[in-house]
């Protein structure tokens, strides 16, 4: 069996394993990413924050995004029926970018993967990790297989799992715990936007909530294609009748605001349905190893926050590994395990609170309290570790005290 070797193996090229890739070319570091499929291909997590730039202008990798002219995301909306809850990143408690993309993931993360091949990296398509064997010292011998069925063994001494819903190291390894985020589903697809309105409500990413438990998502790309999506309870989708085609046709209805643009297209893909798709582990590293991006956790769709802590995840990782490589001692558990279990629980609050309907009732709310918005709107915009907003440092209790308030004033007003 051929073999190789590395100073660090990265299984999966999303943007976590790119952006982690990219800090250890930089830093001169021998590595190698592998890849399942063949790219262009597509994944779900087309709506990116703010925050993810930081980490894409850090390792150098934001003029080749900005060269593919993405959609720009500037804030995101919120419909409730009449009521509407725009939020804008330049209005946020957190220095830091005001904007960032709306994307198709398949030539967001080719573009990315492209400029990695240019930069001199090796890596490589259409190769699948099969199997793991860990050293006491940590490092590892890794089988993978290529698409003609042929095995190749790749020596490493760290391994960054950045292979999103393959999850390698947690089935290898048995990693994987329940979420205790609450289980919904989703349905989406794309569409040739041949009704899209002219000007800014054209390209504006909006979440339409349809009840407390479910919400349709909007995304227009630049392309003239736009990404549409439900997520609900799983009961919802299993109360419909038909094939996923009439089921997403039908559901279309539930959104007054949405239905006339949407209505009577044809979809660009059959729609997926993703069942149950948060994820969680029962450790984010160990001897030799990260797990980063969706590999690690996944939470879900509602705030966008997905790509962001992938790339979060797997740059801290890359900094971690190699300072290691350097001979400097590096303490897993609190620079990289603890350190990322803060970010997951604030978001977790906001997941949670969301389905609760107490963030739906702060934000829905009117008049608006704009000191309270700048400061969710930082949060929506990924800066999850700024502990001077109140609303990062007091996530665990400050949505469902406000909106017991909010509910109070009600209750007495009338
Ligand atoms: P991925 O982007 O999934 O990349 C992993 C790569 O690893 C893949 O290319 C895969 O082919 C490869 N791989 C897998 N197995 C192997 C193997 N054995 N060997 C080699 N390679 C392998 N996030 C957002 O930020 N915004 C959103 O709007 C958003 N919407 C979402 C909507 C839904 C319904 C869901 C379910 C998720 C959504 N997400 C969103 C989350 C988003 O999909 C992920 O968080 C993000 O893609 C994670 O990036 P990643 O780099 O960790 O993994």
């Amino acid at each position: 069996i051929p073999k190789e070797s590395v100073d660090v193996l990265i299984i999966g090229a999303g943007p976590s394993g790119i952006v982690a890739a990219s800090h250890l070319n930089n830093q001169g570091h021998k590595i190698k990413v592998i890849e399942k499929s063949k790219f262009p291909r597509f994944v779900i997590g087309e709506s990116l924050l703010p925050r993810c730039m930081d980490h894409f202008e850090e390792v150098g990798l934001i003029d080749c995004l900005k060269a593919e002219k993405f959609e720009v995301k500037s804030g995101a909306r919120f419909l409730s029926k009449d009521i509407v809850c725009d939020f804008d990143f330049s209005k946020k408690h957190t220095e830091g970018w005001n904007w960032t993309w709306q994307v198709p993931r398949a030539d967001f993360d080719n573009a990315l993967a492209q400029e990695l091949a240019k930069q001199g990296v090796s890596i490589e398509f259409e190769l699948e990790a099969t199997g793991v064997f860990f050293n006491s010292d940590g490092s590892s011998k890794t089988t993978v297989k290529t698409k003609t069925n042929e095995e190749l063994t790749i020596e490493a001494k760290f391994i960054i799992d950045s292979s999103g819903y393959g999850r390698v190291l947690p089935r290898f390894l048995g990693l994987d715990k329940p979420s205790n985020i609450p289980t919904h589903s989703s349905i989406f697809t794309h569409v040739k936007d041949i009704k899209r309105p002219e000007g800014k409500e054209g390209t504006l990413i909006t979440f339409d909530v349809i009840d407390k438990d479910t919400w349709f998502w909007v995304i227009p790309f630049s392309n003239g294609i736009t990404s549409i999506g439900f997520v609900g309870k799983n009961s919802l989708f299993e109360s419909y009748k038909g094939n996923i085609t009439e089921i997403m046709n039908k559901m279309l209805k539930l959104s007054n605001y949405y239905y006339d643009r949407f209505s009577n297209l044809s979809f660009e893909f059959e729609p997926v349905h993703i069942k149950n798709y948060s994820k969680a582990v029962t450790k984010l590293y160990g001897k030799g190893f990260a797990l980063t991006g969706n590999s690690a956790e996944f939470l879900d769709p509602v705030f966008s926050s997905g790509v962001t802590f992938a790339t979060e995840s797997g740059l801290l990782a890359a900094k971690l590994i190699s300072k290691e490589l350097n001979g400097e001692c590096v303490n897993w558990k609190t620079d990289y395990a603890d350190y990322i279990s803060e970010g997951v629980t604030v978001f977790s609050s906001y997941v949670k609170e969301w389905y609760t309907g107490n963030l739906q009732t702060l934000f829905f709310h009117r008049p608006e309290n704009l000191e309270v918005k700048k400061q969710i709107c930082a949060v929506l915009a990924g800066y999850v570790w700024d502990k001077s907003n109140p609303f990062v440092k007091k996530h665990n209790r400050i949505i469902s005290s406000m909106a017991h308030l909010i509910k109070m004033q009600k209750e007495e007003a009338t």
